[in-house]
């Protein structure tokens, strides 16, 4: 049976390098920035760099600790601001870039990302990423904020130039509110 996580690292797998720059929009307890830490890692030589977005202490915190513990190399910038603010803390083009939306797993549910700042912060994403990089945003329309911000994200992305990128969502249409990923790659400059 098609697993959607294993489909889920597959894309991301395809765009990540050793050397390479990657954002975690929605850090959590750091298992995506993780994740992404050892892809980029090339060795002292080329450690790459991952940033990583989270607006709850709790989050840096917590991710903080599973990289000391897990001796994940020390290639990474913790941020505790919103997303949306990407472009005033990285300054470089960044080849991959995550988001898994909703709340943070065993806290207070009603700090889940909203619309309000994930649309903005899937532009400013947009706007940043390398030609040739990937967007995988994943949704849980299970809630209501959910289903809507997969609604609006769906409207936003099927506006987009198809010779600028392209854009797809991975879905169980008949398990309509399973989580779901939309992929954005952004096309090389000719
Ligand atoms: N990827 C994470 C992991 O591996 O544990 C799980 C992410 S969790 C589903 C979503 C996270 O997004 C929560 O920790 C929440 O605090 C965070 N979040 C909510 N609004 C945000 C915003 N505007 N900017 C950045 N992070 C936000």
């Amino acid at each position: 049976m098609t697993d959607l996580l294993t489909l889920h690292k597959y894309f991301l797998s395809q765009h990540l390098r050793r050397g390479g720059v990657a954002v975690d929009f929605t850090m959590g307890n750091g298992h995506d920035t993780r994740y992404l830490c050892e892809a980029v890692y090339g060795g002292e030589e080329a450690p790459g760099r991952v940033y990583a977005f989270d607006i709850q202490q709790a989050a840096l915190d917590s991710t903080a600790r599973l990289l000391s513990e897990s001796g994940t190399p020390e290639n990474y910038t913790l941020i505790c601001d919103s997303h949306d603010r990407v472009a005033d803390y990285v300054h470089e083009p960044f080849d991959a870039g995550v988001f898994n939306l909703g709340w943070l797993p065993g806290s207070d549910k009603r700090v889940t990302t909203k619309r309000s700042s994930t649309l903005p912060a899937i532009e400013a994403a947009i706007s940043l990423l390398a030609p040739g990089g990937i967007l995988l945003i994943a949704v849980y329309p299970g809630h209501e904020e959910g289903r809507l911000e997969g609604e609006e994200i769906t409207a936003m992305l099927s506006e987009k130039s198809r010779f600028r990128m392209s854009v797809g969502r991975f879905q169980f249409i008949n398990s309509p509110t399973s989580p779901y990923f939309f992929i954005v790659e952004k096309k090389e400059e000719r």
